[in-house]
């Protein structure tokens, strides 16, 4: 393997073409001149054994380097190294280290002493490798490809430069050796182009429609073949030629030098421009996004080129071991003929599958064949690589680990255990977090959405794919769906009030809101499809039709959305539950042979194998409770008592209860919503199954209970028989100028003790009547808002009484538990006197994030973009916690909450405790488990086991 390195195209070697050679020495390189910065002392010496190493060879099978030094070589030059080292064909070459960048910038952008005459011994390594001589202008030339290559790869670098080496004399020599000509002038036009584009900038300039190569490109074209389209490899070597001065002139003009000839000096000028690239605009923007320091600087990687371009036995493409979107072990990727690499991806030709080359080049095909398995069994992942093939000979020019669709890597992950490659640890390492909920999401066929017409765009607010006719408001979209109709519900912005049209709705569009707005959240509470805040909706109401561009849309016209991309689409496409949710929460019996279906369900085996902290859900409904533990979750962490009210009547007694002016009038009205409480909670601790369920007290300001519009309020007068200026009065006088920080959470409790007794007492009764029937209530009553002592005894107290009372009147032991929210920074910072009471914190970090940030979530749409995009904040701190700040709030409060009470039971039930990174951090802070909406259960539980094996790991 180590002898097949690359060569040159053997046509050069036949006796024929070497009678043909002139007598010329062989190994005259071309003129050098001393200018550049890299070539200050003389050439082509040898590295002096003290100077530090910047220079990494590989070939022959051997490399200096291997796949575990990216940091220092970059990804493509370490995995270039890697291939090398393990016998793969890859042509000969040498990388500059990254420690040559950090030194260039930090040094006035200059070399160090030592660096040139390495890379002249790289050179040389590569040319006795392969045979050939940089600069060659007899013979066949040594051409080299320069390529960046940073850790990871990296938008904004310097793209790579083919066939530098070629000048007038050394593509002579190269069409005389390969009597090829239409190649050797290809070669040299695709070198001065990318040559002339990225090293001396001769680009679009304001107000030129084309790149101005492309352009001379072109315009000789249609000179010449007139009008139409013709493929770059129809040209002849002479039309070649004749663009090939254009060029040069084209460099001239713009530069105001000439092309530079000297092969030594071309490769300065791509070197120190892939180090210059490091510090570009664009790569500053890509690095300051993605955090990735400047320090660690690009590599550059300068490589024998071999060639797609001789003919038809030859061409480049790129591969995956496996499907990237759908995870299937197949040989999948796209070549193209007599090409060279740039080709593919630029669209110049339309590629064809690889499986074509089986039997376009049967030898070709069953080689590269052999190199994915060889690939996989060695890297033991994915790969992502790219190849060229010469005269049908195949070589490597570089690997990596491919990205993939969540539902890919589910599959290839669980597979690869199967097969032995990997460990089932390993295996949950590897599947992101963040897109296991794309396995759950409702899909799209693939085919139909191809040909459909994207209309807006909006956030991507609930994954998954729906389809249906299109309704303004809830009532209607209920109206429809029970027709059986197909409802998507559109909306300006989602209240509580359209909560029965959003269920009824297979998804849920709106013209304004973020991922933290009404809609959002109930969308992924739901696991619901929902695009919102698409801008260019136009939404009216009274016509009820919907404007988009100019095109109206009437209730009952279809659209589709893409809640996983946030897109809408024009008219109908059909859509399918996921596997995944069929055989788990439908019990579907044909889903549960599907293939998804078992690599899920074996992953989150895994999962709870590997996990410490255990994952709850944040549920209001016994059918949330259901969907939650068929996910897996063990309880509730979370269920929003408030969210019971706004169902059928009940809004009535609690708008009555709020009302109401004596404490009899409001012991009356309680007293009509406490069977409805007991309702609830029965039916929640029924399908708990003896899990146990956080329960919240009455937490937002009352306001959010009574209607706004004057009509409203009228209906609501006439039904309780009072005057509507009262309710006017009540809402005027319950309104409020910071509501966030207002009358809400256990100060209602405070004031109205009455609220809270009635709540304990349908949780207490409700207990008693699942415990009579063998459920095994385990209530866990939890006081929001907390920042004093003494308000979480006070209301500690009415619990503890009204449990006295219900266990005396049913003759029974409850078993539960009372404790607090943690959610604003003086219930943290005094945790070690909350804990004296409360048996349990649950973190409450939407509020605690607002209150510590003294941010409004529900108006952080004016000001937080702007303060992501100026890094102010790293990410939105509502979808992800702000570890050093809340996070430090955290921290302080499980520690002396723990000073106090050793078992203090720690949870989390913020919208943070489904966002991976958030659940990551609750693992290192010790809490016991993270609750979350039924639907991101999976995602929190990969999250949490996969924090715990990293932990253990350390
Ligand atoms: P990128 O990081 O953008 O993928 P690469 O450095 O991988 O850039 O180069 C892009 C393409 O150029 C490769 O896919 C390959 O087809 C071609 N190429 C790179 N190096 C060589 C080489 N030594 N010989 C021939 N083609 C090459
Ligand atoms: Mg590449
Ligand atoms: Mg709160």
């Amino acid at each position: 393997m180590a002898k097949k390195a690359a060569r040159a195209p053997k046509r050069s070697a036949t006796p024929a073409r070497r009678a043909a050679r002139p007598s010329t020495p062989a190994r005259k390189a071309a003129p050098r001149k001393a200018t550049a910065p890299l070539r200050k002392s003389a050439a082509r010496a040898t590295t002096t054994a003290k100077a530090a190493k910047y220079v990494y060879s590989w070939g022959a099978g051997k490399a200096d380097g291997n796949g575990t030094m990216k940091p220092l070589l970059g990804g493509k030059g370490a995995n270039l190294a890697e291939m090398g080292r393990i016998g793969l064909p890859v042509p000969a070459g040498f990388t500059i280290s990254t420690e040559v960048c950090t030194y260039y910038y930090d040094n006035k952008r200059t070399y160090p002493a030592a660096l040139q005459a390495q890379i002249a011994a790289g050179i040389g390594k590569i040319e006795k490798i392969m045979g050939v001589t940089f600069g060659d202008a007899t013979r066949f030339p040594l051409l080299v490809a320069v390529r960046s290559g940073a850790r990871d790869s990296m938008p904004g670098m310097m793209d790579t430069i083919l066939n530098l080496g070629l000048n007038d004399e050394t593509v002579i020599a190269l069409e005389r050796a390969t009597q090829n000509p239409r190649f050797a002038w290809d070669c040299y036009r695709r070198f001065i182009q990318m040559y002339g584009d990225v090293v001396l900038g001769v680009q679009k300039r304001a107000g030129e429609d084309h790149e101005p190569f492309e352009t001379v490109l072109e315009t000789y074209k249609d000179e010449t073949y007139g009008n139409g389209h013709l493929e770059d490899n129809k040209l002849t070597a002479d039309d070649l030629k004749t663009i090939i001065d254009r060029f040069k002139a084209l460099v001239k003009e713009r530069t105001g030098k000439a092309f530079p000839s000297d092969p030594w000096q071309q490769l300065e000028g791509a070197v120190s421009a892939v180090f210059g690239s490091w510090m570009n605009d664009r790569a500053i923007v890509y690095r300051r996004k993605y955090n990735i320091p400047a320090e660690w600087g690009t590599a550059v990687n300068v490589q024998a080129m071999v060639f797609g371009n001789t003919g038809d036995e030859s061409g480049s493409g790129v591969a995956f071991t496996r499907d990237p979107a759908t995870g299937e072990k197949v040989f999948y990727g796209e070549f193209l003929l007599n090409a060279q690499g740039e080709d593919v991806v630029a669209g110049v030709r339309t590629p064809e599958a690889v499986a074509e080359l089986a039997k376009q080049m049967p030898k070709a095909y069953k080689e590269l064949d052999r190199i994915r398995k060889v690939l996989e069994t060695h890297f033991k992942d994915m790969q992502d690589f790219e190849f060229t093939i010469q005269d049908g000979t195949v070589y490597m020019l570089q690997t990596r680990n491919g990205k993939r669709t969540g539902v890919a890597a589910v599959r290839i992950a669980t597979e690869m255990v199967k097969e032995g490659l990997i460990d089932w640890k390993t295996a949950v390492m590897r599947v992101p977090a963040d897109q296991l909920d794309q396995v759950l999401a409702p899909i799209f066929d693939r085919v139909a959405v191809k040909k459909a017409n994207v209309i807006a765009r909006g956030l991507p607010a609930g994954p998954g794919a729906a389809s249906g006719e299109i309704y303004f408001n809830a009532d209607r979209a209920v109206e429809a769906a029970a027709k059986d109709k197909k409802v998507l519900l559109v909306r300006v912005e989602t209240s509580p009030e359209d909560l029965r049209g959003m269920i009824a709705a297979e998804g849920i569009l709106t013209a304004r809101g973020g991922v933290s707005s009404h809609a959002a959240l109930v969308a992924r509470q739901m696991g619901k499809v929902c695009v919102c805040g698409a801008a260019a909706l136009h939404v009216d109401y009274n016509k009820r039709t919907l404007t988009v561009d100019g095109t109206v849309y009437n209730e009952g016209d279809w659209l589709s959305i893409d809640g996983t991309a946030g897109e809408v689409y024009a008219g109908r496409i059909e859509t399918g539950a996921s596997e995944v949710i069929q055989g788990l929460v439908e019990n579907d019996a044909e889903a549960k042979k599907g293939r998804t279906f078992k690599n899920f369900v074996q992953l989150m085996k895994w999962c709870a194998e590997g996990t410490r902290m255990t994952v709850r859900t944040n549920a209001d409904t016994p059918e949330q409770v259901r969907n939650a533990l068929a996910f897996g979750a063990v309880g509730i962490g979370l269920t929003r008592t408030e969210h019971m009210f706004f169902e059928g009547d009940r809004i009535d007694a609690m708008r009555e209860m709020i009302l109401a002016e004596s404490l009899e009038a409001r012991q009356e009205a309680l007293a009509k919503l406490l069977p409805y409480q007991r309702e609830d909670f029965f039916g929640i601790f029924k399908e708990l199954k003896g899990y146990p369920a956080t329960i919240r007290f009455l937490d937002p300001p009352l306001h959010e209970f009574l209607p706004n519009s004057g009509d409203q309020q009228k209906d609501l007068a006439k039904k309780l028989g009072i005057p509507v200026e009262k309710i006017q009065q009540r809402v005027h006088d319950l309104h409020e100028f910071n509501p966030m920080l207002g009358f809400r959470g256990c100060r209602l409790g405070i004031r109205y003790p009455e609220i809270t007794a009635m709540q304990a007492r349908a949780v207490f009764e409700a207990a008693a009547d699942a415990n009579k029937k063998g459920y095994k209530a385990k209530p866990e009553i939890m006081i929001p808002l907390v920042g004093f002592k003494k308000e979480l005894d006070l209301q500690v107290e009415v619990v503890h009484e009204v449990a006295r009372k219900v266990q005396a009147e049913r003759k029974t032991t409850i078993n539960y538990s009372v404790g607090t929210m943690i959610e604003v920074p003086r219930g943290a910072l005094t945790a070690d006197e909350i804990a004296q009471t409360a048996e349990f914190f649950s973190f409450g970090t939407n509020d605690l994030t607002q209150t510590t940030l003294g941010m409004s979530r529900d108006d952080s749409g004016s000001f937080l973009p702007p303060y992501e995009e100026l890094e102010i904040v790293k990410k939105n701190p509502f979808a992800t916690i702000d570890q050093t700040g809340v996070g430090a709030l955290m921290r302080i409060a499980v520690e002396k909450g723990r000073q106090t009470r050793k078992d203090i039971k720690l949870g989390i039930c913020g919208e943070h405790g489904g966002e991976p990174d958030s659940v990551k951090f609750c693992d290192a802070i010790g809490l016991d488990y993270v609750s979350c909406s039924p639907f991101r259960v999976p995602v929190a539980r990969l999250a949490a086991a996969q924090a715990a094996l990293a932990a253990k790991k350390k």
